[in-house]
C-alpha cells in the first residue's frame, strides 16, 4: 500500500471539473505542498487524491497497514472509512464534500488512528482552493497535546501522593452514580484517620506520607471491584460503594476499621492507628435528588460525630444530626453576638486556704445571660465555641473582665487571687502568653493575684506547648493550675515536667472519698503527695459536704473549693458573702477543717 507521491509536477487547480495534474492555472505545486510539514493532500470533489506532500508519503509509510493507500488517485473518502471506522469516517467525508460544494468555510476536526505503535491523535484541517471544489486537506499529528491533555485531566481528577481519585474526581465518580437512570442504594463511606497529626508531628511529613499511601493501599484491598476509593485531602479518605443500603455499609465500615488493626510499619517505627468513619446513603435514579455534595456532606457530619463520639467509631448520618449541627452553627452566631454585647457574665467561686480557713481566692465562670434561655452554664456554649473558633474572642472577654474584677476588689481592701479557665484551643493557637499580658496592662492587676487554670487534658494534648507556655507566664508572675486532675489519664512524666503552682483535684476523686471509701481516699493522699514532689500546692475541686472537706483537710490538701463552702455567684453577692462570713467567723464545718489540718500536722 505504499504511497507514490507525484514529484515535479504543478496541479492546475483552477481549471473547473480538472481532476488531474497538468492543467494551466497552477496554484499550488508539490514544491509548496512538500513545504508544509503537515501531511497534506490534495483532493477532487470525489475525494480523489491529486497531489500529497513527502510528509503525507512519509505518514503513510508508518501506517504499514492495507488501510491506507496514500498515493495519487486513490480514493481519500474510502480510505478515510477504512482507517478512521465507519462513524468518524463518514464525519469526515461528509464535512469535506460539504466543503468542497462551497457550504462551508472550513473543516477543522481531531480523529484518531491505532498505529502499530499505539494510538496516535491527528487535527486534520481543509479548505476550498477554487470554484472547482479542489480541496487541501492537512493531518496533524497532535499525539503528544493530547496526551498531555489526557494525563493533565488525570492528575486533575486524582491524588498525587496515593493516585486515588481526588475531591474533584469523587465528586464525578459520585455524581454520576448517583445519575444513574436506575433506582439504587448510593452509599458514601467517610474514612478519618484519628491522631493522624500527631503521626506527621512525631514521625515527620515523610512517614505520614508512607502512612497515607499504605492506609491507600489497605483500602483498595479491601474494596469491592466495582467500588471506589478515593482520598479528599489530608487524612480523609472516602469509598463510594454502589447498590449498597446503610446496612451493607455498616458492615463494610467494620470492615474497613478492621484493616487498621495491624500496625503501620513507618521507616523502622510502628504506629498503631484507627479511623472515624461517617455513612450517608442516597438514591440514584431520581434527577432532583441527593448531588454529590450533599452526599458527601452528610457522610462527613457522620464522621465528626463519629469522631466526636471517641476514636475507632462509625455514625450513619440521620437528619436529626443535622438538625443538631444547624442548631450549634445558631448557638455559635448568637455566641458571637453575645459576647460584642455584653450577654457573658463572670460568676465567682470562693477558694478557702485550709491551714487559715481564710478565702484568699476565687475561681472566676463564664455564664451566658440569653435573652430568652436564661442563664446558661459554660457547658452549653464552651465546646461550641472551641469548634467555631470563638474561644479566642471569649477567653479575651474572660481574661478582660476577672482582672478588672480583682483589680476593682484589690482597690476595695480585698485582695483575692482570681483563676481563669483557659482552653486548649487558646494553648494551642499560642495567643494565652500575649492575651494574659494584655489583660494585666489593661487592668492593672499585678500578675500574682492572676492563676491561669488549663485542664489535665489540654495539658496532656500537647505538654511541650503548654509547659513552653507556662513557664513564661510563671516567669511573669502570673501562677498556673492544673484543672480537673485525675479525670483523665495524663502520665506522671508530663506532670513532672509542667511548670504549675497548683494542682485541682477533680471532683470526681473527692466525692468518691467519703464513709470509707478507703481507695477514694488513698488516691487523694496520693495525688497530695506527688503535688507536694512536683512542688505543688493540693486544692480539692467539688466538695459538697463537711465530710469532704474535712477529709481532704486532712489528707493534706492546701485548698478547698466546692458547694459546701459557696456556690459561684456574681461579684457583688460575693461581696456581700464574704463580708457575712467575716462577721459570723469561719463555718463550723471549715473550723472543723482547719482543726483536722493542725491534728494532723501535729501527728494525732
Ligand atoms: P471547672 O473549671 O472545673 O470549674 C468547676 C465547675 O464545677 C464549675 O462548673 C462549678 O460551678 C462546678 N462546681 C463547683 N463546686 C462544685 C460542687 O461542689 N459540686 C458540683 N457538682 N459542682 C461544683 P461550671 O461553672 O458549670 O463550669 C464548668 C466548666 O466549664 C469548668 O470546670 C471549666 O472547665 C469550664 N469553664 C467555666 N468557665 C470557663 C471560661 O471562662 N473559659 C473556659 N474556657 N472554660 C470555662
Ligand atoms: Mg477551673
Ligand atoms: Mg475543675
Amino acid at each position: 500500500m505504499h504511497s507514490k507521491h507525484v514529484t515535479a509536477v504543478s496541479a492546475p487547480l483552477h481549471a473547473c471539473g480538472h481532476t488531474g495534474p497538468g492543467g494551466n492555472a497552477a496554484v499550488l505545486s508539490e514544491a509548496v505542498l512538500d513545504a508544509l510539514p503537515s501531511p497534506t493532500v490534495l483532493l477532487d470533489p470525489d475525494g480523489r487524491v491529486l497531489l500529497t506532500n513527502a510528509a503525507w508519503a512519509a505518514a503513510v509509510e508508518t501506517v504499514d497497514d492495507d488501510r491506507m493507500d496514500g498515493g495519487v488517485g486513490v480514493d481519500y473518502f474510502a480510505m478515510a472509512r477504512r482507517a478512521c471506522g465507519k462513524a468518524v469516517g463518514r464525519r469526515i467525508v461528509d464535512s469535506l464534500r460539504a466543503l468542497s460544494r462551497g457550504e462551508r468555510a472550513g473543516v477543522a476536526m481531531d480523529y484518531s488512528l491505532e498505529h502499530p505503535a499505539g494510538t496516535h491523535w491527528y487535527h486534520l484541517q481543509a479548505s476550498r482552493l477554487n470554484q472547482a471544489g479542489h480541496v487541501v486537506v492537512t493531518h496533524t499529528d497532535v499525539t503528544d497535546r493530547v496526551q498531555a491533555e489526557r494525563t493533565s485531566a488525570w492528575r486533575a481528577r486524582h491524588d498525587d501522593l496515593t493516585e486515588l481519585p481526588n475531591r474533584a474526581g469523587l465528586h464525578e465518580l459520585i455524581d454520576a452514580a448517583l445519575q444513574r437512570p436506575e433506582r439504587l442504594p448510593i452509599t458514601v463511606l467517610f474514612l478519618d484517620v484519628d491522631g493522624f497529626k500527631d503521626v506527621n508531628d512525631s514521625l515527620g511529613h515523610e512517614a505520614g506520607d508512607d502512612l497515607l499511601r499504605q492506609l491507600a493501599a489497605r483500602l483498595a484491598g479491601r474494596t469491592r471491584s466495582e467500588d471506589t476509593v478515593g482520598r479528599l485531602g489530608g487524612d480523609e479518605f472516602v469509598v463510594l460503594c454502589h447498590d449498597c443500603d446503610t446496612a451493607g455499609a455498616e458492615a463494610l465500615a467494620q470492615r474497613f476499621q478492621s484493616i487498621f488493626d495491624e500496625p503501620f510499619h513507618l521507616g523502622g517505627r510502628t504506629a498503631r492507628l484507627t479511623a472515624s468513619i461517617g455513612v450517608a446513603t442516597a438514591w440514584s435514579g431520581d434527577p432532583s435528588g441527593t448531588r454529590s455534595t450533599d452526599l458527601l456532606r452528610d457522610a462527613d457530619l457522620a464522621m465528626y460525630a463519629a469522631k466526636r463520639a471517641g476514636r475507632s467509631r462509625m455514625r450513619v448520618f440521620s437528619p436529626e444530626l443535622r438538625d443538631a449541627v444547624q442548631q450549634k452553627v445558631l448557638v455559635a452566631g448568637e455566641l458571637r453576638e453575645a459576647i460584642e454585647t455584653g450577654q457573658l457574665v463572670l460568676h465567682y467561686q470562693p477558694i478557702v486556704h485550709l491551714p487559715s480557713g481564710q478565702v484568699d481566692g476565687v475561681e472566676a465562670l463564664v455564664r451566658w445571660q440569653h435573652p430568652e434561655r436564661g442563664l446558661l452554664p459554660p457547658g452549653e456554649f464552651i465546646a461550641v465555641a472551641e469548634e467555631y473558633e470563638l474561644i479566642g474572642l471569649l477567653t479575651r472577654w474572660v481574661l478582660g473582665a476577672a482582672t478588672r474584677q480583682a483589680a476593682e476588689w484589690a482597690e476595695l481592701g480585698l485582695p483575692l487571687l482570681v483563676g481563669v479557665n483557659v482552653s486548649a484551643s487558646t494553648v494551642a493557637t499560642g495567643m494565652l502568653v500575649d492575651d494574659v499580658a494584655g489583660a494585666l496592662a489593661a487592668s492593672g492587676l499585678p500578675p500574682d493575684r492572676l492563676i491561669i487554670e488549663l485542664t489535665e487534658t489540654t495539658v496532656a494534648e500537647d505538654p511541650e506547648r503548654a509547659a513552653a507556655q507556662f513557664a513564661v507566664l510563671r516567669t511573669s508572675g502570673v501562677e498556673v493550675a492544673i484543672d480537673d486532675f485525675g479525670s483523665g489519664f495524663s502520665s506522671l512524666g508530663q506532670l513532672v515536667n509542667i511548670p504549675a503552682g497548683v494542682l485541682k483535684i477533680d471532683r470526681s476523686l473527692v466525692s468518691g472519698a467519703v464513709n470509707g471509701r478507703s481507695q477514694a481516699a488513698a488516691a487523694i493522699a496520693a495525688v497530695v503527695a506527688l503535688a507536694e514532689a512536683c512542688g505543688m500546692r493540693a486544692l480539692a475541686e467539688g466538695v459538697e459536704t463537711a465530710e469532704q472537706l474535712a477529709l481532704t483537710a486532712t489528707l493534706g490538701c492546701t485548698f478547698a473549693q466546692g458547694y459546701y463552702i459557696a456556690r459561684p455567684m456574681p461579684a457583688d453577692e460575693l461581696r456581700s458573702w464574704l463580708r457575712e462570713r467575716a462577721a459570723t467567723g469561719n463555718r463550723d464545718s471549715d473550723r472543723r477543717a482547719s482543726l483536722a489540718v493542725r491534728l494532723s500536722s501535729t501527728g494525732h
